[in-house]
């Protein structure tokens, strides 16, 4: 699959056209498009006395949104990353009403990605009070990255798609495959079906930002909201319950597979080292089930770890990027994490090695990454 994006679109939290071009030709694909519905379903999940999980259903879709949860006070609730689609969010409000009178007071974004801040606007317009808050770097990317992931371009793009179909050749001129023409119809019609409820939300930027500790205190119990260090973006917070010892982690943990697009390797172990020094009985990872124990995100640790450390043998021992990726041997590492499933193997090269090597290595070159292009 060589089709390559349009300008000005990259990869990142799960939405661009890149990401749809790419995941839906290295996906196994259902028969159709998702509906909307399908794509905003979560599952509420009482995670201990008041901390509610909204877990995002998983699909084979490359429009994907990232888990919320939920944290009830005696004189609020704080909640933790608003989703990608407002109909969705709408649909988390209403779940939140029926659990407590009390309204929602903060709101903290894990990062920029938009599958986790789309619904900020959408908790505004029902709370508008609220305190939308994160670390400055999260800030900062609301005005350097989201606006790549609006709706408007994104949309601007789709009659590329098209005319893909239409006349049975690329933008670059090759022709068009029978497994692509399935993924371009699925993926025009998950735009047709989501992109309009995309619209009625707007990227709305946090007000208040911390630089490595905030506790918020909800009546009786105290939220504790930290930087650890930069990981799978430059500014990733986590929240922490010590009452329930719950962690929510946003995308520093993705579950089965994690996303490193724009990462920084290195410093991800150390954050990840970091946060399983809290005491945790449940984790609340940015996509997939809550977790009870440490296993997996000291899976993914390894994981990063391994790249991180033949990233600096292959620049130590002057080879390039290529000959490091060639000589790159992740073998033990791949079973753990796929358990012999393809799909998930794909995955894994798609999300973990393919963008994100080429990042370790270059850390391994140049030191610590400036910014996640
Ligand atoms: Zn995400």
């Amino acid at each position: 699959m060589k089709l390559r994006a349009p300008p000005r679109v990259r990869c990142g939290g799960g939405c661009s056209l890149k990401t749809l071009i790419l995941a839906t030709c290295l996906l196994a694909l259902p028969a159709a498009g998702e509906s909307l519905d399908t794509l905003s379903a979560f599952e509420t999940v009482k995670v201990a006395d008041g901390v509610h999980a909204f877990i995002a259903r998983q699909t084979q879709s490359p429009l994907v949104s990232g888990n919320s949860a939920a944290i009830v006070g005696d004189d609020g609730v704080l909640v933790v990353d608003t989703g990608h689609f407002p109909s969705g969010t709408r649909r988390m409000i209403a779940a939140i009403r029926k659990l407590t009178p009390q309204p929602v007071r903060w709101v903290v974004n894990t990062h920029w990605h938009p599958d986790h801040v789309t619904g900020n606007s959408v908790y505004q317009d029902a709370f508008p009070l609220v305190t939308i808050l994160s670390t400055q770097a999260t800030r900062e990317a609301f005005e350097s990255e989201l606006p790549k992931y609006e709706v408007a371009p994104m949309k601007a793009q789709l009659p590329l798609l098209r005319e893909a179909l239409r006349t049975g050749k690329t933008p670059r001129g090759k022709t068009v495959t029978d497994a692509q023409r399935v993924s371009f119809k699925q993926m025009l019609e998950e735009s047709d079906s989501a992109l309009p409820d995309m619209e009625t939300a707007r990227h709305l930027a946090p007000s208040l930002t911390f630089e490595k500790e905030l506790r918020i205190p909800l009546g009786k119990r105290e939220v504790r909201v930290l930087f650890l260090g930069r990981g799978n973006t430059a500014g990733d917070a986590v929240v922490y319950l010590p009452d329930t010892k719950t962690l929510v982690t946003g995308d520093l943990v993705v579950y089965p597979v994690p996303y490193a697009f724009g990462s920084f390797f290195g410093e991800w172990v150390e954050t990840i080292k970091a946060m399983l020094a809290l005491e945790v009985t449940a984790i609340v990872p940015g996509h997939g089930p809550v977790l009870h124990d440490k296993t997996y995100p000291q899976l993914v640790s390894r994981l990063l770890s391994s790249m991180v450390t033949q990233a600096k043998a292959s620049v130590a021992r002057g080879e390039t990027i290529e000959q490091a990726r060639v000589k790159l041997d992740i073998a033990a590492l791949r079973a753990e994490v796929t358990r012999g499933e393809v799909e998930l193997g794909k995955q894994l090269d798609q999300f973990v090695l393919d963008p994100g090597f080429p990042r370790a290595y270059r850390e391994a070159k140049e030191g610590p990454l400036k910014d996640e292009n």
